[in-house]
């Protein structure tokens, strides 16, 4: 049985009168790959922030470690590398060194084993020739490999990375994807924010679609329908599955008419003079006539993650 590490149980979250997230009921359990996707403004930092315990819920609780009583879980974050000020003058080895500053027991100089085992971490990442070299003259993947080794120094139990793979171009985002999946293949569970839905989010083995309330939470294949993406983005998307895969793409409405009249050409005038011209009958299912959804039988809002190793809604 995998023990829970972070529980939310009927969390809500409120910046002033805002509030963010609302009734959060989920569980990250060991060994858990969760990717939490859902459009800008959908609350998916607050509830990274509120795992790692860095705010506490305006309302329900949050449960850390097998008891939920707060035993100490070793987490590690890595925050989005937007918000880092790449000209602050460290090196690659004293930002990871920095990932064990919040141990108190330890004394604020680095030893001989923790310099050996920031370089172990750096070589296995691929990017031990860079320890001396500052952080602003890295690249956006070994950028991203610096952070996740500062979050990789305190053994984690659980990581948590903010658009870990936002803004790096297309080999980067697969080595970074690759990286965390071998991490998780060692037993650190992952939770990632993402709100790309064909590159990131289709390759993770369980999601929680978050638009401030979590609408689903499961298999991807399960989850990603056209019922759950439009609650989430309010859009209307079209589905393809080809070979296994997921693609995903937003219906724009300019391309929905035009290809509305296309199928319909014999009820559309070609041109139009004088009068209103009729009105088009969408049929009820414009737009998503031609989307292939993976599973209708799982079409639905609320469906609980099948494998209890993984994040699942708590009720
Ligand atoms: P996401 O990561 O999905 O883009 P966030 O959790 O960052 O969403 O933000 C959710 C909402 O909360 C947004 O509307 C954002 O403007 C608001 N918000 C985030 N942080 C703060 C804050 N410190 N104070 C006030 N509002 C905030």
């Amino acid at each position: 049985m995998h023990h829970p590490i972070v529980e939310f149980r009927d969390v809500s979250f409120t910046y002033g009168e805002d509030r963010v997230l609302d009734r959060v009921n989920v569980v990250i359990r060991e060994g858990a790959f969760v990717g939490v996707v859902g459009p800008s403004g959908a609350g998916k930092s607050t509830f990274l922030r509120l795992a790692a315990g860095t705010i506490r819920p305006t309302r329900g609780r949050m449960l850390f470690g097998p008891d939920g009583d707060h035993r100490a879980v070793r987490l590690g974050v890595v925050p989005q590398t937007e918000t880092i000020d790449w000209n602050f003058p460290v090196t690659v080895e004293e930002v990871v060194l920095l990932g064990l500053a919040a141990d108190s027991r330890r004394v604020p100089w680095a030893s001989r084993t923790d310099r050996r085992e920031v370089r172990d971490i750096l070589d296995r990442l691929g990017i031990g020739e860079l320890a001396r070299r500052h952080i602003r003259n890295l690249s956006g993947g070994q950028q991203q490999r610096v952070f996740i080794a500062r979050a990789l120094i305190r053994r984690p139990e659980l990581l948590l990375l903010d658009e870990p793979t936002s803004g790096v171009d297309v080999k980067t985002r697969h080595d970074v994807l690759h990286l965390l999946h071998s991490l998780n293949h060692e037993g650190i569970a992952i939770v990632l924010t993402t709100h790309d839905l064909n590159a990131v989010a289709a390759h993770i083995p369980s999601l929680i679609c978050l638009n401030r309330r979590v609408i689903a939470a499961g298999r991807p294949h399960e989850v990603l329908t056209s019922a759950n993406l439009k609650a989430l983005y309010g859009a209307e998307m079209v589905i393809v599955e080809q070979g296994g895969m997921l693609l995903i793409g937003d219906v724009p409405s300019a391309f929905r008419d035009e290809h509305d009249r296309d199928e319909h050409a014999e009820d559309v005038p070609v041109a139009h003079f004088g009068e209103e011209p009729p009105p088009h009958d969408h049929g009820g299912g414009s737009g998503h006539d031609h989307a292939v959804t993976p599973d209708p039988g799982h079409d639905h809002t609320d469906a609980p993650h099948p494998d209890p190793g993984h994040a699942e809604p708590a009720r």
